[in-house]
């Protein structure tokens, strides 16, 4: 486990007074860890799970070849490019109900899609291509339509016994779930589930069910909060609003430390706050502030909490406080991501740099999703030296391209431009203005968060 110190000097240039976005990724992922405890779930209890080890696959898919359409099966060796092939038919194939007879040359087998191909036969011509005569005991194939082999599906082009099917590190789609179903699997391994724990500070912040008082907001940042990491497939604990008070914010750091792998706070790290949640953050643990090159967003920090309650006894596996939730095997300190209180800047870090970073502690092998292309509608205003996400909304333009418009208004505490938009415009670090027609990045929300 490395000190903050060590990591901030693994990184050229670090300055923690305006560091890149690019250096914050760099950091957070030598700063966290994947979790190493892993158990079996059945596969509808696997989506979106991580996969702790490679599927190997059992058995090949599809088992034989077979037919890929309705149609007559015969050997292909037979046709010539230039004559029509006259087949007899001697019998009927259906899926799951093999023909155990012999066909010879000049005749076929009427195949039924998914039937196996019987030894020798390698091409199935489709029925609609073929004339009948005979009261459908013969068929002709007409000329130069079909090559040998064609409409035929080959054991084991889906999958050969003995590949990986899905690698460790992938988490689990729809696909996947199908795909390890195919292979007769009902059970996966995959990492535990990571547990993150989530409050908002601020005296000005209200629960829901509160009264409006002068001055203050509805909590809007647990909301989001809760519904990025769930979609994440994290287990969540909501631990509320914490007022600005010591005692109640260190309670709450300790509980949170104690039970979860990572902390998300969000509110009270902007340079001059004077509040209690950084010093707090700073006598808890081991935690740095920075303000990123970045808008929106700027004041974050980023550390371990630890449980100092537990103090000496924290390696000691036998002691109940080494016991997070159900599981032992886990520390009790806790990764702490403390986010701007702006609900925009909130959703912007998390998907920039606290998503990634989870992931990785997820144990998943691709924490950062491809950006797409798209053209900007219109010019877009941006000062190099700092990256900047702007809401936007992709569509597709008449000739088929992706564009790209700046959804409304921009500032950081504006959430219903946020709801509107589908994806956020990167604007990369050196990069400067945009001109209407150029192509930018998009990170986009849809099926991400
Ligand atoms: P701070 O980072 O604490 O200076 O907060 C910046 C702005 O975000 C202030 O206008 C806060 O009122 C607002 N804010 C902070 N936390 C929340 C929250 N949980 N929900 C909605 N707005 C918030
Ligand atoms: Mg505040």
């Amino acid at each position: 486990m490395k000190t903050l110190d060590l990591i901030a000097q693994e990184l050229a240039g670090y300055d923690p007074q305006s560091l890149p976005a690019a250096s914050v990724n760099e950091f957070l992922y030598r700063l966290v860890e994947p979790v190493t405890e892993f158990e079996t779930v059945g596969i509808f209890q696997a989506l979106g799970r991580v996969l702790a080890q490679d599927v190997i696959s059992p058995i090949s898919v599809p088992a034989h070849d077979n037919s890929a359409m309705d149609g007559f099966a015969f050997d292909g060796a037979q046709l010539q490019s230039n004559l029509p092939l006259t087949l007899k038919v001697v019998g009927t194939a259906l899926a799951g109900k093999a023909w155990q007879g012999q066909v010879h040359l000049c005749e076929c087998l009427k195949i039924m899609t998914g039937a196996v191909m019987p030894a020798g036969l390698d091409t199935v011509v489709p029925q609609e291509l073929v004339t009948r005569s005979g009261g459908s005991d013969t068929i002709t194939v007409p000329a130069g339509l079909l090559k040998a082999g064609d409409n035929r599906r080959l054991l084991g082009e889906d999958l050969m016994q003995g590949q990986p099917a899905v690698e460790k590190g992938a988490r689990l789609t729809p696909a996947a779930l199908g795909l390890m179903a195919s292979l007769g699997l009902e059970q996966v391994t995959v990492w535990r589930r990571l547990r993150v724990a989530y409050f908002s500070t601020g005296d000005e912040i209200l629960s829901l069910g509160e009264a409006p008082r002068e001055g203050a907001v509805y909590d809007s940042n647990r909301y989001t909060v809760f519904g990025l990491l769930t979609r994440l497939g994290c287990e969540v604990i909501d631990m509320g609003v914490v007022r600005d008070e010591p005692a109640l914010l260190e309670a709450a750091f300790i509980q949170a430390a104690q039970q979860a792998d990572a902390i998300i706070t969000s509110g009270g790290v902007s340079v001059g706050e004077a509040d209690y949640t950084k010093a707090m953050m700073k006598k808890l643990g081991d935690v740095v502030f920075w303000r990123i090159a970045m808008r929106p967003g700027r004041p974050m920090a980023v550390g371990r909490i630890i449980n100092a309650k537990s103090g000496s006894s924290r390696h000691d596996i036998s002691s109940d406080s080494y016991q997070k939730g159900t599981d032992s095997g886990t520390s009790d300190a806790a990764i702490l991501f403390g986010l701007p209180g702006n609900p925009v800047a909130v959703m912007v870090t998390f998907l920039a740099f606290v998503r990634p970073a989870l992931l990785h502690m997820m144990g998943c092998t691709a924490p950062k999703p491809p950006l797409l292309k798209a053209r900007s509608l219109e010019p877009l205003r941006k000062k190099p030296g700092r990256t900047e996400y702007q809401r936007g909304s992709v569509t597709t333009a008449p000739d088929g391209r992706l564009c790209v418009q700046a959804a409304g208004n921009q500032g950081s505490g504006v959430l219903s431009s946020m709801v509107q938009a589908n994806g956020l415009i990167v604007l990369h670090h050196h990069q400067g203005d945009v001109a209407a027609g150029d192509e930018v990045d998009v990170m986009m929300f849809d099926g991400v968060i």
